[in-house]
């Protein structure tokens, strides 16, 4: 007769993770993410995507921000507060959580042409 007093099952479970799904190690463009690190910049970020100002073209990502309209590749975008201060600006975030998530407008065609073509030509 073995009589064990058991100490109550209340820490048979106390594992928080449970080991068999393994952290995808992914997830560093999630939303708590960006606005944790970023704080507005975040924010800002998520929202423009979220209302499809981030577009996709065959070469650049273009967001479209209050001011204007620029152009991100990568680590790089056309907007003054990149240039003077070439910290990540928020559609430099908006991009990568745009392709994280896949929050954007797929566009046809190459963003260089639209910018480069004149308006309105007549010549025949
Ligand atoms: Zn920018």
């Amino acid at each position: 007769m073995s009589r064990r007093e058991s100490l109550s099952g209340d820490q048979m479970h106390s594992g928080k993770d449970a080991g068999d799904k393994g952290s995808s190690g992914k997830n560093d463009n999630s939303d708590e993410f960006l606005a944790r690190r970023y704080g507005e910049r975040g924010i800002k970020a998520i929202q423009a995507c979220r209302d499809g100002k981030v577009e996709k073209y065959l070469d650049f990502f273009v967001v479209h921000g209050v001011t204007g309209t620029y152009v991100v590749e990568d680590d790089f975008c056309t907007c003054s507060d990149f240039l003077f201060r070439s910290s990540e600006c928020w559609h430099i975030l908006a991009v990568k959580y745009a392709r994280s998530s896949g929050l954007f407008i797929k566009k046809e065609g190459w963003y260089q042409e639209k910018m480069e073509k004149p308006p309105e030509t007549n010549t025949i």
